[in-house]
């Protein structure tokens, strides 16, 4: 193997620019030629394509977002327009593709790869739900900057005498939720893995103002409820005011912290060795605290997430 391209795709995350950085610099210092591919499976498919060297990916480690950039592109589910990617990869000579990405972007990766391509994933998303990894690139960034608003949140919440619903990111998954509810002291945690009964949790909380709690956070996930309309509901029931605050894009946004740094880079050499030992259609990850690869396939059709049961727990024990 001679040539390798490598492309983020789908969400940006903190310290993609860092696991670019290490390809780079691992696949240069092998002897290897590297490509970098604008805007995802777009750039790759309108042949955006050109040569990184050394000194393209200087200044790269503390910057958030991706340099390459990133791109939804749902025309990459069809195979025709698959085909035109893999023509325009062939037409460099590039042999195997490193891509960085949420789990729709691993699908792009598998489908290449079912094609005879070969694609090695990197977890890239702050939302910590992709299959064989215990931490994605990104989620720890995300879980500061959420926990460093929660903070804020709590200084004005209790001198007003409030209550504040935190909406978090996560897409379906609630890691980012559970994390921060308890890094940063929520009382109420509502996550996607668990039943949302709305009756349950306003009952619990006029409990709590019955009993003299005169303010309160309540961390939640996104997509599970309407937390504007949430938040008139418990203030109606509990006549404690009561707003809601969607974190949303500024999530994604920030310098990567020192974990996702580390972790970034680690994944990023680790995909060049892989590659260069001739294994293709695999996905990166860390387990107990070793890089792991697994099928890319398997991966996706049959490994899950395990659910932190014990740690969901620990959020209603210390709230
Ligand atoms: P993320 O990678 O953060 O989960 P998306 O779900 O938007 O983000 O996926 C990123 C991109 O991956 C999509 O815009 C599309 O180009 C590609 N993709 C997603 N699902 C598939 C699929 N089933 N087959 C091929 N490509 C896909």
């Amino acid at each position: 193997i001679k040539k390798i391209g490598v492309l983020t795709s789908g969400g940006d995350a903190p310290g993609m620019n860092a696991a670019l950085r290490a390809v780079v610099r691992t696949a240069l210092g092998k002897g290897l030629e590297v490509y970098g591919i604008r805007d995802g499976y777009l750039g790759l498919h309108q042949n955006r394509i050109s040569k990184l060297e050394r000194f393209d990916v200087s200044n790269m480690i503390n910057r958030g977002g991706t340099f390459l950039g990133s791109a939804r592109f749902p025309e990459f589910k069809e195979k025709s327009v698959r085909e035109e990617a893999i023509e325009n990869l062939k037409e460099h000579g590039i042999e195997a593709l490193v891509v960085v990405g949420g789990d729709g972007s691993y699908m792009g990766a598998k489908a290449l790869t079912e094609m005879g391509f070969p694609c090695i994933g990197l977890p890239g998303t702050i939302d910590n739900d992709i299959t064989g990894t215990d931490y994605t690139i990104g989620f720890h960034s995300a879980l500061n900057t959420v926990l460093d608003a929660i903070d804020r949140l709590r200084d004005t919440c209790s001198s007003h005498h409030r209550i504040s619903i935190v909406e978090i990111m996560g897409r379906y998954c609630g890691d980012l939720t559970i994390q921060a509810s308890i890094g940063g002291g929520a009382e109420f945690t509502v996550i996607p893995e668990k039943e949302f009964d709305e009756e349950e949790l306003i009952s619990a909380i006029s409990n709590d103002v019955e009993q003299g709690k005169d303010h309160g956070i309540i961390a939640i996930t996104e997509h599970v409820t309407d937390v504007n309309a949430l938040a008139r509901r418990i203030e109606s029931r509990t006549g404690l005011e009561t707003r809601a605050t969607i974190l949303g894009h500024t999530q994604r946004g920030g310098a990567p912290c020192a974990f996702d740094r580390v972790m970034a880079s680690q994944m990023g050499a680790f995909a060049v060795d892989l590659l260069l030992k001739g294994e293709g259609g695999r996905c990166v990850g860390i387990q107990s605290n070793k890089l792991v690869h697994h099928d890319i396939i398997e991966s996706i059709e049959n490994m899950s997430r395990p659910f932190n049961q014990e740690l969901y727990d620990l959020t209603k024990t210390l709230s």
